[in-house]
């Protein structure tokens, strides 16, 4: 039986989900006996348009983009986005909140009309997906249940619980009773609340849990005497796309 052929192909972003993948070592090796990887330009020169399954890391910022992902998503038969910025638009959606003449300036200088740039999007709402691995970066475990999930023809399901119930299994001190605002309620579990459990909070990186309960958490948010400006300031790294689409952080809009 002929192998399953996988390329890797990266949009806007750090390319730091691929190193977690290259980062799998000896591990890379065994699920490379699997599989055949056509295209993977951190780990080899080789590259081939013959694939079945393309990992998409990276948001989608320009019409360039939205062009090679279109024609990327007819060649694979399997199309899987991977980390932040492919499964919800990443820290690169913070320059939705700013004008296009703005970011565009502060980042390119005199030279700004010559770079084509809009929006940021997720891959999903581009081209349809038929998965997703999620965090900043994944979880190079999660990455390897994703592959033997494919390997035996099923689609691996991230948990659809949030951040808390890891959190409470790990035995944390809610950071909310410690004056610190964490957004584990509203975003989606498998990373085992990392974060919390090292003494940081949950940035959201994981995206929004299924059916997040917005206004309890924003109750929530409330009755621990945080800012509302606080708060949204938090939900605009990882969060903002799909909490705009729920009307929930507000501003305008770049084309
Ligand atoms: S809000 Fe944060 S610290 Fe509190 S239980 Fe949820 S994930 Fe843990
Ligand atoms: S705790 Fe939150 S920010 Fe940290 S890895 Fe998990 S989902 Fe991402």
């Amino acid at each position: 039986m002929s192998k399953p052929k996988v390329a890797f192909f990266d949009f806007a972003g750090c390319e730091g989900d691929q190193l977690q993948i290259a980062n799998l070592e000896e591990r890379l090796l065994d699920i490379a006996s699997h599989l055949e990887i056509v295209n993977f330009r951190e780990v080899k020169t080789e590259q081939a348009d013959n694939y079945d399954i393309a990992f998409i890391e990276g948001s989608i910022t320009r019409p360039e983009d939205e062009k090679r992902l279109k024609k990327i998503r007819k060649q694979a038969k399997m199309l899987i986005a991977m980390g932040a910025c492919a499964t919800i638009g990443g820290i690169n959606c913070l320059k939705n909140f700013l004008g296009k003449q703005e970011y565009t300036s502060l980042v390119y200088g005199p030279y700004a009309r010559h770079y084509s740039t809009y929006a940021t999007r997720p891959v999903r709402a581009v081209v349809p997906v038929d998965g997703e691995i999620h965090g900043c970066p994944i979880d190079k475990e999660e990455f390897v249940l994703v592959v033997k999930s494919l390997l035996l023809g099923k689609i691996y399901i991230p948990p659809d619980y949030p951040v808390c119930v890891e959190c409470k299994k790990a035995g944390n001190i809610c950071q909310l009773e410690q004056g610190r605002l964490c957004l584990g309620m509203i975003t989606r579990a498998g990373c085992k609340a990392t974060c919390i459990s090292a003494g940081s909070v949950c940035w959201g990186c994981r995206g929004p849990v299924p059916g997040a309960n917005l206004d309890a958490a924003r109750q929530v948010i409330d009755e621990h005497g945080f800012s509302w400006l606080e708060a949204e300031d938090r939900f605009r790294l990882y969060l903002g796309y799909f909490l705009r689409l729920q009307g929930w952080v507000y501003e305008q809009e770049t084309t």
